[in-house]
């Protein structure tokens, strides 16, 4: 049996990020972050010059792509070149592009047999779109993590970030494999009204009277 797989979904903005690593960090288990997975393998195709919108050509250009999903010290991180990739994962073109990518089904193989990777190895605190109903649809500890609208659009302006949110939410909700969608199993946990502390703490409380 593999170690316990924290799934956290929910849509862009939503603080599942934040509160993810600090319950991975709470519980002592690896934080996964997987929309940096997709952003990678979107960061690397853009540099590349392939057109993101041609399914066949990013298929062409994923064997042997050069990444490597690893880990500092206990959280993921992805490596090009001997380098942990970091800002560049979140400019403008990666995002405009990546729900176009994450949308091809070969992209998604890849990505989320590297994700049940982790999980063979240690206990992962994983986030995401897909980890409760996808990744580990076994698992006893999934949250959909969301907020109003208006509050995850003044959370991301308040990070100096003006991307369309509205937008890649859409795209990453209707794609036809693995769409952003509440497990039935999750708890909806609704961040609009709460602080981080809170929602740590509910999620937290909830994984240990299911590990008792
Ligand atoms: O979480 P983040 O906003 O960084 O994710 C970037 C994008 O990666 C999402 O908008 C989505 O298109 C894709 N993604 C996904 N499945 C995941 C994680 C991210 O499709 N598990």
């Amino acid at each position: 049996m593999n170690p316990p797989a924290i799934a956290i979904d929910g849509p862009a903005a939503s603080g599942k990020s934040t509160v993810a690593k600090l319950i991975a960090k709470e519980l002592g288990y690896t934080f996964i972050n997987t929309g940096a997975m997709y952003r990678a393998v979107t960061w690397y195709l853009l540099r590349r010059d392939v057109d993101t919108a041609d399914t066949a050509a990013v298929c062409a250009a994923l064997p042997g792509i050069p990444l490597s999903f690893g880990k500092d010290g206990s959280v993921s991180c992805v490596v090009f070149e001997g380098r942990v990739l970091t800002d560049e994962l979140r400019t403008p073109e990666v995002n405009a592009n990546v729900s176009t990518v994450a949308a091809i089904p070969q992209v998604r193989a890849l990505l989320v047999e590297k994700q049940r990777e982790y999980n063979t190895r240690e206990a992962v605190v994983m986030e995401g779109r897909d980890i409760g109903t996808v990744v580990f649809p076994d698992t006893p500890f999934k949250y959909f993590v969301t907020a109003s609208e208006e509050v995850r659009a003044a959370r991301r302006a308040a990070e100096g970030i003006t991307e369309s949110i509205t937008e890649r939410d859409r795209k990453d909700s209707q794609r036809s494999v693995s769409p952003l969608v509440q497990a039935p199993d999750a708890l909806l946990v609704d961040t609009s009204d709460m602080s981080i502390e809170q929602v740590v703490a509910l999620v937290v409380a909830d994984i240990r009277k299911k590990l008792a």
